[in-house]
């Protein structure tokens, strides 16, 4: 900087410090450490009172321990990465064929890992018991401060088991791999996988809340009715977590509106016929794409 015309004079020398340049502006002051290696559920009053109020004080070992997971300054950069590094969609392979598939950020894969290992998707019905929602819904509030959009499809895949529960056959072959506390997320058929996830495709463009007016259809192959084999055709506006292993999907058959679940493989091996248009700029599920 100039002075009324005359170079600044260079002060360095007679500075308190010998390390001072003019370069440095400015020293980092009275500002508060990051906010790291902190325990989640200890630091958290409220939650505290919340779990003893409600009975679920048993799980407190487990819940400390989580917290104290959540918190480390590791975890809490998995957040930061998985939304820094936004899901890739690939139409097509390199030779034209159509894949339709999506690729995620490491941290993504391992925030879903670590929750599907503590049985945040799971451990309320495999579990049940007092308090036993609640322990869950105590280690999703925890998760959630980590990473939003991943609680999505942990969330999606805990609300199959009871929908799932009204069609006894399909409960009995998914049920024990939507439960599993197991994460495989390779884009492959669910047949050879030990733990799967389920996402959700209801809304549509011309209904949103009002699911009622759905124009997807279903068609019966072969015999049709509850549990069997249905083609659906529509398309579908919001399908948050594309990759998960299945969907349950709203349609209009015979008897009126009705829920499907549509695998992204065929138990043979092949591809279902399910096509992804685009990923969408959703507040709060960057990470989680769709
Ligand atoms: C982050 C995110 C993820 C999503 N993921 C999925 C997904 O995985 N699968 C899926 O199927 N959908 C998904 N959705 C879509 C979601 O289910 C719809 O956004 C929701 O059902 C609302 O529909 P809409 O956005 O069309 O709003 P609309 O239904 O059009 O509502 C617009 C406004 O009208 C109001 N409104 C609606 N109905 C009524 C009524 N009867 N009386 C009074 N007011 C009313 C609403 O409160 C709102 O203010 C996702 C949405 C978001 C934001």
């Amino acid at each position: 900087m100039m002075n009324n015309g005359e170079a600044m004079k260079d002060t360095r020398s007679e500075s308190t410090s010998a390390t001072q340049w003019w370069a440095e502006t400015h020293a980092v002051e009275n500002m508060p450490p990051p906010l790291v290696d902190y325990n989640l559920l200890t630091s958290d009053v409220a939650l505290k009172e919340a779990i003893a109020r409600s009975g679920a004080q048993w799980a407190e070992t487990e819940l400390n321990e989580f917290g104290q997971n959540a918190g480390t300054q590791e975890s809490i950069a998995l957040g930061f990465q998985a939304n820094e590094h936004r899901p890739e969609f690939f139409s097509h392979s390199p030779d034209g064929a159509r894949i339709d598939e999506i690729r995620y950020h490491p941290a993504y894969h391992r925030l879903m890992q670590v929750s599907i290992e503590n049985g945040l998707h799971s451990s309320h019905w495999t579990d049940p018991g007092p308090g036993a929602q609640v322990a869950r819904a105590a280690k999703c509030y925890m998760q959630t401060q980590i990473e939003a959009g991943h609680g999505c499809p942990i969330t999606m895949t805990s609300a199959a088991i009871p929908a799932l529960r009204r069609q006894q056959n399909l409960f009995e072959q998914w049920a024990p791999k939507i439960m599993a506390r197991t994460y495989e997320p390779e884009n492959r058929s669910y047949t050879g996988k030990n733990g799967v996830t389920i996402g959700m495709a209801m809304t549509e463009k011309q209904g949103g809340s009002d699911v009622r007016s759905n124009s997807t259809i279903a068609h019966p192959v072969g015999q049709g009715g509850p549990g069997e084999a249905h083609e659906l055709v529509g398309h579908k506006y919001f399908v948050s977590a594309p990759m998960s292993d299945a969907f349950l999907v709203l349609a209009q058959s015979a008897g009126g509106l009705s829920c499907f679940l549509l695998p992204r493989w065929h138990p043979d091996g092949g591809r279902n016929a399910m096509q992804i248009q685009r990923l969408k700029d959703k507040m709060g599920n960057v990470s989680n794409g769709g």
